[in-house]
């Protein structure tokens, strides 16, 4: 399956428990495309434990194979509790913690290396976006560089989330066809920046997806599915975007 529609539950817990979540999502008809479920890491095993179609992610991963590194998580030890998935790169480590793209790569790299599929996201801010198409494209390309040459330009196993950060928790998502054309420029920097996975690297987006908007961003989008954050802490609502996705009313 190379089309993903992957929850990032962030720092929360649904608030009808994981129990009803999951039973909700692994009740579902299946789809062509793959569930992934981020939550905190600390639920991991209890999801893999419900986990029979969906595979379980981690919201980060450890730079490092192991040692004083307090309050990270190896991507090692995320196979050994049972995650496929390991999102790096995210608006929010970049932005409130300060992660840097040697940082992700480095991230990214390990993740890969152990098995995990890597979520590398990118994204402009407001004010690239505002500052037009040709500066967006030289902000995306340049995380795509900087990350592929900090993972040694490894392609293997990775997911790209095109993810403008202006469009993350604010209700405010970018439009189909915004989506469709920044998506040319990212494959555009991957096959420059990282050749060997052109053909193969998966580019969903991510930023207030709903119900409601997931059509026009199926339709124009040309993504291969959704990283999604607030909707997906309703088992509903991430249903419906996933049936947006694989064309299921
Ligand atoms: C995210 O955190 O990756 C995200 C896309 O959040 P939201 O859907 O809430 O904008």
């Amino acid at each position: 399956m190379n089309r993903y529609v992957i929850a990032n539950w962030k720092m929360n817990v649904p608030p009808e428990g994981i129990g009803g979540y999951m039973d909700v999502l692994e009740n579902a008809p299946a789809g062509d495309a793959q569930v992934v479920v981020a939550p905190p890491f600390l639920y991991i095993p209890e999801l893999v434990k419900k986990a029979r179609r969906i595979a379980v992610g981690a919201q980060n991963c450890g730079d490092r194979k192991s040692g004083a590194f307090t309050g990270e998580v190896s991507a090692a030890m995320l196979r050994d509790a049972g995650a496929w998935f390991a999102i790096v790169g995210h608006s929010e480590r970049r932005g409130v913690y300060g992660e840097g793209d040697e940082l992700v790569g480095r991230r990214m790299a390990l993740a890969v290396e152990n098995g995990l599929t890597a979520v590398l996201c990118i994204g402009e801010d407001l004010s690239v976006r505002d500052a037009g198409l040709p500066r967006v494209t030289e902000h995306l390309s340049s995380q795509v560089r900087a990350v592929a040459q900090a993972a040694d330009a490894r392609p293997g196993g990775v997911v790209i989330a095109y993810e403008p950060v202006w469009a993350i928790g604010t209700g405010r998502n970018a439009s189909g066809a915004m989506v469709a054309e920044t998506v040319a420029q990212i494959r555009s920097a991957v096959t420059q920046f990282w050749p060997a996975s052109r053909a193969t690297t998966p580019i969903l987006y991510g930023g207030s997806v709903t119900p409601d908007n997931v059509g026009d961003l199926v339709a124009n989008g040309n993504i291969d599915g959704f990283l999604v954050g607030g909707a997906s802490l309703d088992s509903r609502k991430f249903l419906a975007i996933y049936d947006g996705l694989v064309g299921r009313k």
